[in-house]
């Protein structure tokens, strides 16, 4: 029986254990906030502390990309971590994101890095207007975000912007990203799974929706093959570049036939949770196998499936299971306004179906916590 300790307890490492348990790997979690090792589905008993959990574990990752440098660095040295301290902060820090991309070669929005007004009234010239700022460290569900629309705003959104970095307690130097608006079409992103031995295999694209900043519907339908093969494309460049070992979601803009990374996660993603239904075997499981090097299980699209997240609702109506293929997720969390709580997997044979279903499924959720569902499910019904 493999030992993994993940990084960050909370759904991530509860659903890497629940995809886990089946294949004989026993997952702990080491909680970064009491500082002790804890099951991810039973918290409250306590397996010791971070050394104790290096020491105990055959393998470590992590569930998400904000781990203090020096817990990354101490789990380095036990040459356990997978991916490396080096892939996870690519994932948390907007900078090294995007030296990443500039040195595969992957398309992304024209951008400049600033920190001082000189940098902002360059980025201005040089971008032209819409921009958008975004802090480089820290900025997660359109958090630590100005958008510059017109140039009388300018000068509000840089005291804004310099008191953020000021105020900035950050292990490294705070810094902003501008990046030029991009018109894009809709947003999609491609989770997919590297081995030690460089096998990948990746999920089909998922289009994702959002709403106040959040990811609210994830929807994996059979794809455009020009645009799989696209992503595919930078999904292998930027895993072979790091040595990646793991799953990795990488974000799109899609505009047009052409798709433009927004941002990457070093880790299983909330775009991938639809697989737990939709897809062959799930990204938790497919991670799980990858750090612990077992053949990658496939990725491939088994029925169109959605996933809508439950955000700051610790209910839902038990009717809603009663829908044929219907899955409910709860993360055991307590009840927070904009905490993701849990998710909905819907899947049907077909779009249609799988249409039909989240009407269905409208009808019991409140309009006001999920907007816009039953627009979206009439948006996939073709007439
Ligand atoms: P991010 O935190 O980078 O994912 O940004 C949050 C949201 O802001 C994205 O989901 C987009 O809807 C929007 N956004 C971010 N960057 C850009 C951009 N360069 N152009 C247009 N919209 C953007």
């Amino acid at each position: 029986m493999k030992k993994v300790l993940v990084l960050g307890a909370g759904q991530l490492a509860r659903m890497m254990q629940l995809a886990g348990t089946p294949l004989n790997l026993d997952i702990k979690a080491f909680d970064v906030r009491s500082g002790k090792v804890v099951l991810p589905i039973a918290p409250h008993h306590a397996y010791g502390d971070l050394a104790e959990g290096i020491a105990n574990a055959d393998v470590i990752t992590a569930e998400f990309e904000h781990v203090a440098h020096d817990v990354l660095a101490e789990c380095e040295r036990s040459g356990k971590l997978y991916p490396t301290s080096e892939s996870i902060k690519i994932g948390g820090d907007r900078r090294l994101e995007k030296s990443l991309l500039e040195s595969c070669n992957a398309a992304n929005a024209k951008h400049h890095f600033v920190n001082t007004k000189e940098d902002f009234d360059a980025a201005i010239s040089k971008l032209s207007l819409p921009i958008i700022f975004k802090s480089a460290l820290e900025g997660y569900d359109g958090k630590g975000q100005w958008r510059l629309k017109s140039m009388e705003q300018a000068e509000q959104v840089w005291l804004e912007m310099a008191e953020f970095i000021s105020a900035s307690t950050t292990q490294v130097k705070q810094g902003i990203i501008a990046e030029r608006m991009v018109p894009f079409d809709r947003e999609v992103s491609l989770v997919g799974v590297r081995r030690v031995n460089g096998d990948v295999a990746v999920y089909p694209l998922t289009e994702n929706h959002h709403t106040n900043g959040i990811l609210s519907v994830s929807l994996a339908a059979p794809v455009h093959s020009t645009l799989q093969e696209q992503a595919g494309k930078v999904f292998k460049a930027l895993t072979d570049k790091l040595n990646y070992v793991g799953v990795m979601a990488i974000e799109f803009f899609q505009v047009g036939d052409e798709l433009l990374v927004n941002e990457i996660a070093p880790r299983v993603h909330n775009s991938g949770h639809w697989t737990q239904q939709g897809a062959d075997t799930c990204q938790f499981e497919n991670h799980l196998r990858a750090i612990c090097d077992l053949p990658l299980g496939s990725t491939a699209l088994v029925r169109p499936t959605a996933m809508i997240n439950i955000i700051g609702e610790d209910t839902i109506p038990d009717n809603v299971i009663a829908i044929p293929s219907v899955s409910l997720h709860w993360y055991n969390k307590s009840k927070r306004a904009g905490r993701k709580m849990g998710h909905i997997n819907v899947s049907g044979d077909t779009e249609q179906q799988l249409a039909e279903r989240l009407l269905a499924l409208s009808v019991y959720l409140d309009e006001k916590a999920f907007p816009d569902l039953a627009e979206f499910a009439l948006s996939l019904i073709h007439i």
